[in-house]
C-alpha cells in the first residue's frame, strides 16, 4: 500500500512503525474470510482491510480520531486471526495497538462510554479492588434487569454481571509472594505470572501449574510485587497506564534473574502471554528498560509450550475423557501455539476433539464482552454451538477470558432448556488431574454430560 507519511511524521517511532506495516498490505482481502466482525456484520469497515484503510487516512492525515473510525475500531476484538491469514505478513497487533492509542488520545468518548472504561480500567487489573467488585456484583445480580435497562451503560452493565461469578473463590497458596520448591532434585526455576483477574476468578489454574511443575522438578517462584501485566489497558489503548504496569512487572522480574536466576517466565494465560512476549517491541526505544523488556519477552513462555519438551511421563491409568479443545485466539494467532496443548492432553490420557471454525474468536477478547455485549454474545453462541457438537465431557482451553465466557454460554443454553452445561476448564488443570493431582472443582467424578445430551 501507498503511503504518504512526511518526515516530520516518521520521525515519531510509533508512526514509522505504523507506516511500515501499511506499506506491508497489499489489499487483496485475503484477511476478510477469517475476520469475525466481517463474518456478523458482513461491511468492509468491520473487516482488517477496511480498518487498516481507516487506520491509515486517520494516521496519514494527522487527524482527530472520528466517530467513524471509533466505531470500527472498537468492533475490532484484536482476536489476530486476521494476522494469521494475511499472506504479507502485516503486523496488524502494532497497528491497531497504536491506532487505539491515537483514538485515546485525539477522542473524546461519550460520558457513558468514558464511565465504564474508567471504571474497568480502575478495578480489573488490582486483585483487591477486583475481588471487592466481583463481591458487590454477586449481590447486584438480582437487579440484572433494571440496571441493564438503563440508558446507554444499561447492556454493559448487564454483561458485567453476568460475568461475576456466583461464588468468589477463596484465596489460594497462589496468589501470594512465594516460593514453591522442586519435589525432589531442582531441574529448573521458573517464574509463574499470577496477575491480576485470573488469581481471583480460578485460583486452582495457577495453584494446579505449581503443583505439576514442582513434581517434576520445577521450583516456581511469585515475586514479590508483580501484578497486572499491562494487557486490559493496553487494549483500550491507555498506553501509559499499561506501559506502568508493564515497567513494574519488567523490573521485578528482572530483579529475580539478577537475585536467583530463571530459566523461563510462564503464563497460564495466554492473552497475558501475548502482551508480555511484546514487551521488547512496546520498550523499544525506551533507554532505561529496552534490554531488560527484551530479556523478559525472551523468557517469557505459555505453561503448554514450557511442558511440551519436558516430555512429562504417560499416566498409568488414562481417565479416557472427550476433551473438545478451545484455542484461544491469544494462543493460536497471538503466540502461534497451535498443537501443543492438544499434544500434551493426548499424552496424558485425553481423547481430544477439534472445534469447527476454532479459529474463530469467542467473543470474550479481554473486556470485549464487556464493551460490545451484543457482537460478543452472537459469538459466544456460535463457539458454543459448535464446541456441543463435539459432545464433549469437558471442555478446556488455555485462557481465563475464553473460560469464563464459554462457560456462561453453556450455562445459558442450560438455562434455556439445553443439556447440562459441561465443565470448562484450564488445560493445565487436566494436565494436573492426569499425572496425580487433584480432580478439577466442576468435573463431577465420571462427567455424564456427553451422555446427556447425546
Ligand atoms: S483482529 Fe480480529 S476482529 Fe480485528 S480485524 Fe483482525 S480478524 Fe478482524
Ligand atoms: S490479507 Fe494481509 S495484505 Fe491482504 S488485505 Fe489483509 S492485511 Fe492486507
Amino acid at each position: 500500500m501507498q503511503t504518504n507519511f512526511t518526515p516530520a511524521q516518521l520521525a515519531d517511532p510509533a508512526m514509522a512503525s505504523s507506516e511500515k506495516i501499511l506499506r506491508s498490505c497489499v489489499h487483496c482481502g485475503f484477511c476478510t474470510a477469517t475476520c469475525p466482525t466481517y463474518l456478523l456484520l458482513g461491511d468492509e469497515l468491520d473487516s482488517p482491510r477496511g480498518r487498516i484503510y481507516l487506520m491509515k487516512d486517520m494516521l496519514e492525515g494527522q487527524k482527530p480520531a472520528s466517530p467513524e473510525v471509533v466505531t470500527h475500531i472498537d468492533r475490532c476484538l484484536s482476536c489476530l486471526s486476521c494476522m494469521t491469514t494475511c499472506p504479507s505478513g502485516v503486523h496488524y497487533m502494532h497497528l491497531v495497538d497504536h491506532a487505539r492509542a491515537y483514538i485515546e488520545e485525539t477522542y473524546r468518548r461519550s460520558m457513558s462510554d468514558r464511565f465504564v472504561r474508567a471504571v474497568l480500567a480502575a478495578t480489573l487489573p488490582h486483585r483487591a479492588r477486583f475481588r471487592a467488585a466481583i463481591t458487590v456484583a454477586r449481590f447486584a445480580k438480582p437487579l440484572k434487569g433494571v440496571l441493564g435497562a438503563l440508558p446507554f451503560i444499561g447492556p454493559r452493565f448487564a454483561a458485567m454481571l453476568d460475568l461475576a461469578p456466583a461464588v468468589v473463590p477463596a484465596k489460594g497458596p497462589a496468589g501470594r509472594p512465594h516460593i514453591f520448591p522442586a519435589v525432589g532434585r531442582r531441574k529448573a526455576r521458573v517464574a509463574l505470572l499470577d496477575g491480576c483477574v485470573q488469581p481471583v476468578l480460578m485460583p486452582s489454574i495457577n495453584e494446579a501449574a505449581i503443583r505439576l511443575l514442582n513434581r517434576f522438578g520445577v521450583e516456581v517462584v511469585l515475586p514479590a510485587g508483580e501484578g497486572c501485566c499491562g494487557a486490559l489497558v493496553h487494549h483500550m489503548g491507555r498506553e501509559a497506564s499499561s506501559h506502568a504496569f508493564a515497567a513494574h512487572n519488567i523490573e521485578v522480574w528482572y530483579e529475580e534473574i539478577e537475585k536467583s536466576g530463571l530459566d523461563a517466565i510462564l503464563i497460564t494465560a495466554s492473552g497475558c502471554g501475548t502482551t508480555i512476549k511484546d514487551y521488547g517491541f512496546m520498550f523499544r526505544n525506551d533507554g532505561r528498560l529496552a534490554a531488560k523488556a527484551a530479556k523478559v519477552s525472551a523468557l517469557a513462555k505459555d505453561i503448554s509450550e514450557y511442558l511440551l519438551p519436558l516430555e512429562l511421563p504417560t499416566p498409568a491409568r488414562p481417565l479416557g475423557l472427550t476433551v473438545a479443545y478451545h484455542s484461544a485466539c491469544s494462543m493460536q494467532h497471538g503466540q502461534k501455539i497451535t498443537d501443543g496443548p492438544k499434544k500434551l492432553l493426548r499424552a496424558a490420557g485425553f481423547k481430544v476433539k477439534d472445534v469447527a471454525e476454532g479459529h474463530i474468536c469467542c467473543g470474550s477478547a479481554g473486556i470485549y464482552n464487556i464493551l460490545q455485549p451484543e457482537l460478543a454474545e452472537k459469538l459466544r453462541d456460535r463457539k458454543t454451538g459448535h464446541i456441543a457438537r463435539t459432545k464433549p465431557d469437558i471442555v478446556a482451553t488455555g485462557n481465563i477470558g475464553c473460560i469464563t465466557q464459554i462457560a456462561k454460554g453453556f450455562a445459558d443454553r442450560a438455562k434455556a432448556g439445553g443439556p447440562a452445561a459441561p465443565p470448562v476448564v484450564h488445560t493445565i488443570e487436566l494436565l494436573d488431574w492426569a499425572l496425580g493431582g487433584p480432580r478439577p472443582e466442576g468435573i463431577a467424578e465420571h462427567s455424564v454430560w456427553a451422555r446427556e445430551s447425546a
